[in-house]
């Protein structure tokens, strides 16, 4: 069974993210870049599909500019066996890169896709959705344990009131959540062998697939910054502060 698992370079979760001086977006020159914490999750999932005998080939996928290459290598790194770059400098929108995943897994066949539940850096939680509706095959999202058996996968889901466990048939787009496991660290002779892996680059237009923005970005500011506190001398004055002022009490 070949389970495709899509990766997304993102700004790195420890760096503290800037806005461009014009508003047009974050800044993201000279800054660390790594994968996208979600899609560590999603790969290690596969890897250990693969390692349990229910995967027989993982196929590691990102889209975006030529560096993508690099979080591609640390997938390969992980356990991914080969990996293929959809090499664009477009901005992508969660639409875009859904058709590029579309039209990757009509030319693999993929019994399984497994991506991350959201990208960290524009939070949009749509490409599985969307995927999973281009290709008109069932989902299961948020997921934190995966079980496949027969034909089918059974997903448990973090929803609201607890967890969900849902039955979805194959082919089928599943989506990881923080608890579905904790990705191994990468180890240096697996980087090694990492950089013999296949690394296949194609372009947007290869694979018939018009990825130009649907939606226009008006605007990216700093979130407001916080107020400075006051310090109270007691709980008695705490409880008053609490009660007069922020009326929670
Ligand atoms: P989003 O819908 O943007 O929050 O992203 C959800 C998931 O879709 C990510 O965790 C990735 O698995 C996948 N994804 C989004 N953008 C890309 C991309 N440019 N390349 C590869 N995978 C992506």
């Amino acid at each position: 069974m070949k389970v495709l698992v899509a990766v997304k370079r993102v700004v790195d979760f420890n760096v503290k993210v800037r806005v461009k001086a014009d508003n047009s977006g974050v800044e993201t020159a000279n800054v660390k870049m790594s994968m996208n914490p979600f899609d560590e999750i999603a790969v290690e999932a596969a890897v250990r599909l693969k390692e349990a005998g229910s995967a027989t080939e993982i196929i590691a996928i990102s889209c975006g500019v030529a560096q993508c290459q690099e979080t591609l290598r640390t997938a390969l790194a992980i356990g991914a066996d080969r990996a293929i770059l959809v090499e664009t400098a477009a901005e992508l929108q969660p639409l875009a890169v859904a058709k590029l995943l579309r039209a990757i897994c009509q030319k693999e066949s993929p019994q399984l896709v497994i991506m991350g539940k959201q990208a960290i850096d524009d939070d949009s939680n749509q490409t599985g959705q969307m995927l999973a509706a281009l290709l008109g095959w069932p989902q299961a999202t948020f997921a934190s344990k995966i079980e496949l058996a027969e034909g089918r996968a059974k997903v448990t889901r973090e929803v609201d009131g607890g967890l969900e466990t849902v039955s979805i048939k194959l082919p089928a787009v599943i989506t990881t959540d923080l608890r579905l496991n904790e990705p191994r660290y990468v180890t240096l002779p697996n980087i090694m062998k990492a950089k013999k892996k296949a690394l296949e680059t194609l372009k947007p237009e290869a694979l018939g697939v018009d990825v130009s923005p649907r939606l226009a970005t008006l605007k990216v500011v700093e979130p407001p910054k916080r107020k400075a506190g006051v310090k109270v001398p007691d709980a008695k004055a705490l409880l008053e502060k609490l009660r007069n002022e922020a009326k929670v009490l």
